[in-house]
């Protein structure tokens, strides 16, 4: 059955342009539409709401406040590190995205703010924490997600195999489990 509308368990393509203070951050066009599954939190709040009950074709222009976004700027995620603490320390430059791995072995991505002698300052923040952001979306094509799509949470792109979008922590539980699953049957 043709899907309708946007709405929970279905793959939405959107083209968009994100502007932030004016400028353009980020751009999918409609010859290269990006693709979300509908209510898994797999894009901002603010922008998975004003897409719900949306039909192919539509175009929105949608402001996100920070809450409803990459949520507020918060100061406490800047953290001043040991240079010895960071491998490869004496490569960085202010502004590059590193990824830090905590004790738990989750991986977070850190901006350097600032190098000193001792110490490398990382800001924890997602780069566009505080900002407001302004969307310009159109709703290119919708499809229902299959059961597997569904179980991970994501969607699965043409030609792409699990492994290669085996990029979180969750994603990788789900497939042990189906592993585990199938030495069972
Ligand atoms: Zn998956």
């Amino acid at each position: 059955m043709a899907v309708e509308k946007v709405a929970d368990g279905v793959v939405v393509s959107i083209a968009y342009v994100l502007k932030v203070d004016g400028q353009e951050v980020e751009r999918a066009d409609s010859s290269d539409p990006i693709e979300y599954l509908h209510g898994a939190a797999n894009i901002v709040p603010g922008l998975e709401s004003a897409l719900n009950g949306r039909k192919v074709g539509d175009k929105l222009s949608v402001n996100v406040p920070p809450d409803q976004g990459y949520g507020p700027y918060d100061k406490e995620e800047v953290e001043r590190v040991d240079r010895r603490d960071i491998p490869g320390a004496e490569t960085l430059k202010k502004g590059m995205v590193v990824e830090m791995e905590d004790d738990e072995g989750y991986i977070y991505e850190a901006t350097v703010v600032d190098i000193s002698k001792d110490a490398i300052t990382l800001d924890f923040n997602p780069p566009l924490a505080g900002k407001t952001l302004n969307f310009d979306v159109e709703v290119v094509a919708l499809r229902e997600a299959d059961e597997e799509e569904m179980a991970h949470g994501h969607v699965h792109g043409l030609g792409m195999d699990e492994d290669e979008d085996d990029w979180d922590e969750e994603d990788e539980d789900w497939d042990e489990d189906e592993e585990a699953d199938e030495r069972l049957n």
